[in-house]
C-alpha cells in the first residue's frame, strides 16, 4: 500500500532552499536482493535499514507471530550490542514486511550492516530468553491495542471489505496468541522470511556512494544476480454490498467512512499508477471545478472534512476511502448519498483539463520546495520497497508527473467510481441521536 506520496503536499518548507536533485542510487548488492543509497547532506548519521518482503499477510501461523519471528531476529542481531547507547537500533512489522534499523556514525556503517546481516542468521537464542519476550509483546498489545477505542471498528471493516483474506490479519495478535507463540514456529517463520537473497537493504544519510558501496561489498560480496521477488497479486472473493449504521462506543466523532474495492487489472507501471492515482486524490480534495470538496464544503455546507484515500493493495486491486464528517444540521444517510452523487456525476463529467494542470502545477512546486527532499525520496523508497517494487528518485518522479495526461487520471476516476465492493459505515456517537 503506498499512499505516501500524499504526504509530500503537507511538509513545510523553507523559501529560498536551493533544491536538489535526489535519487536513490542502485548499488552492486552481492548476495541481497537489491541495495540502495539515498545521500542526504544535512543528515548527521548513516541509517541502515534492512527488508524482508514478508510480513503478517505471509504467516500460517498463530495471528501475531511475524512480529514476534522480528523480534528473535533483532534479539540475534543486536542482543548483545544492546548496551551501546551511540547507536540507535530499531525494528518494525507490517502486514507486507519486516524491518530492521541501523542508525550510527557514518564510520561505523560496515559495523551496522554486520550487525543487520546477523539478524539472518538462524536462531539460536536461549528458549526460556525466547520465552520471555513474549511478555515483552504482551505489553506492547497493551500499550497499543486495548487503549484504541477504534479497534474493533478497524477490524470488523476489514472483514467487511476483504472477507477472511489474510489482508485482514493482525499483526500483533490476541492476548492469548501472544503469550503463547510457538517458538518452534517462530523459528520456522524467520527461517522461511529472513534470507539474505530475499533481503533488500536502503542505506540513507550523509556519507557518500563509493563508502557505501565498498562496505555492501564488504559484508555482502559483490555484483548481484538475485532475482527480484514478483510483486503481490491477491485473489478476493466477490462480495456483496455492506452498507450499516454502528456507533462507537467512547468516540465523540459522527462520520461517514466509504471503502470500495476495485479489481483493476494494471496496464501502466507501479510509480506511474501511484502518482496518477496521487493526482487524483489532490484534484478530488482541491476547491477547483469537478473536486469533492468543491461543491461538498465550499459550495454547499454538507461537508466540514473530507478525506480522500486512493492505495494500491497489491498488482490489479486498489482501494478508494472516502471519510468524511458532516456539516451542522446533516444527516448521516444524507452526507453518503452526497459523497456518493458528487463522485459519479464529476466521473461522467471529467474533471476539466485546467483542474488537473492546476494540481499537478502545484504538485511540482511543492516538491521542489521541499526543504529536504532526500527525506521524501527515502520515504518513498520504503513504500516502493514494501511493496516489492524498485524505489525510484526524485527526479524520475518529476519527470512522469509532468507526462501522466489529464485523461489518464479520468480514467481512473471512471473506474473507482465504478464497479467495485462497496462497504459504507455511518459512524454515530454513543449520545448522538441525529440519525
Ligand atoms: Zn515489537
Amino acid at each position: 500500500m503506498n499512499s505516501k506520496r500524499a504526504a509530500i503536499v503537507f511538509l513545510t518548507c523553507l523559501a529560498g532552499t536551493a533544491p536538489q536533485a535526489q535519487d536513490s542510487e542502485p548499488l552492486s548488492a552481492g548476495t541481497l536482493q537489491a541495495a540502495y543509497f539515498i545521500a542526504d547532506a544535512q543528515a548527521t548519521t548513516v541509517s541502515a535499514y534492512l527488508y524482508l518482503p514478508y510480513g503478517e499477510i505471509d504467516n500460517p501461523y498463530a495471528e501475531g507471530l511475524a512480529h514476534y519471528s522480528e523480534h528473535l531476529g533483532w534479539l540475534n542481531g543486536f542482543g548483545l550490542a544492546k548496551a551501546d547507547f551511540d547507536r540507535e537500533t530499531n525494528a518494525s512489522t507490517t502486514l507486507f514486511r519486516i524491518e530492521y534499523h541501523f542508525n550510527a556514525p557514518p564510520e561505523d556503517l560496515e559495523h551496522s550492516l554486520q550487525v543487520l546481516a546477523k539478524t539472518l542468521t538462524p536462531i539460536r537464542l536461549d528458549p526460556q530468553f525466547m520465552e520471555q519476550e513474549r511478555g515483552i509483546i504482551a505489553r506492547e498489545y497493551d500499550l497499543g491495542v486495548r487503549e484504541s477505542i477504534w479497534a474493533d471498528f478497524n477490524q470488523s471493516l476489514d472483514r467487511a471489505t476483504y472477507g477472511d483474506h489474510p489482508i485482514t490479519r493482525s499483526v500483533i495478535g490476541t492476548p492469548d496468541n501472544i503469550i503463547n507463540f510457538s517458538l518452534t514456529d517462530a523459528r520456522a517463520f524467520h527461517k522461511m522470511t529472513h534470507t539474505v537473497d530475499q533481503a533488500v537493504l536502503l542505506v540513507y544519510g550523509n556519507t557518500d556512494l563509493a563508502r557505501v558501496q565498498s562496505a555492501v561489498t564488504s559484508v555482502f560480496g559483490g555484483e548481484n544476480a538475485t532475482p527480484r521477488l514478483p510483486p503481490r497479486d491477491f485473489d478476493f472473493a466477490p462480495m456483496e454490498e455492506d452498507i450499516q449504521s454502528v456507533t462507537v462506543p467512547k468516540s465523540d466523532r459522527q462520520l461517514v467512512l466509504i471503502r470500495k474495492r476495485i479489481h483493476l487489472p494494471q496496464t501502466q507501471s507501479y510509480q506511474r499508477r501511484v502518482l496518477i492515482a496521487t493526482l487524483l486524490q489532490k484534484a478530488l480534495l482541491s476547491p477547483y471545478d469537478g473536486s469533492l470538496a468543491k461543491p461538498l464544503r465550499f459550495d454547499d455546507f454538507i461537508a466540514q472534512r473530507i478525506r480522500v484515500d486512493i492505495d494500491y493493495l497489491d498488482q490489479n486491486d486498489l482501494l478508494l476511502t472516502i471519510e468524511s464528517e458532516p456539516d451542522l444540521d446533516i444527516t448521516l444517510p444524507r452526507l453518503q448519498q452526497a459523497l456518493l452523487q458528487t463522485l459519479s456525476t464529476i466521473a461522467a463529467q471529467g474533471i476539466p483539463a485546467e483542474t488537473l494542470q492546476r494540481v499537478r502545477q502545484q504538485y511540482l512546486t511543492r516538491l521542489q520546495e521541499l526543504e529536504t527532499p532526500a527525506a521524501q525520496v527515502f520515504a518513498d523508497a520504503r513504500a516502493d520497497i514494501a511493496a516489492r517494487q524498485i524505489p525510484i528518485g526524485f527526479e524520475t518522479a518529476r519527470a512522469l508527473v509532468q507526462d501522466i495526461r489529464p485523461a489518464e487520471i479520468n480514467a481512473l476516476l471512471t473506474r473507482i467510481s465504478g464497479e467495485g465492493h462497496l462497504v459504507v459505515r455511518l459512524v454515530n456517537t454513543p449520545t448522538g441521536d441525529k440519525n
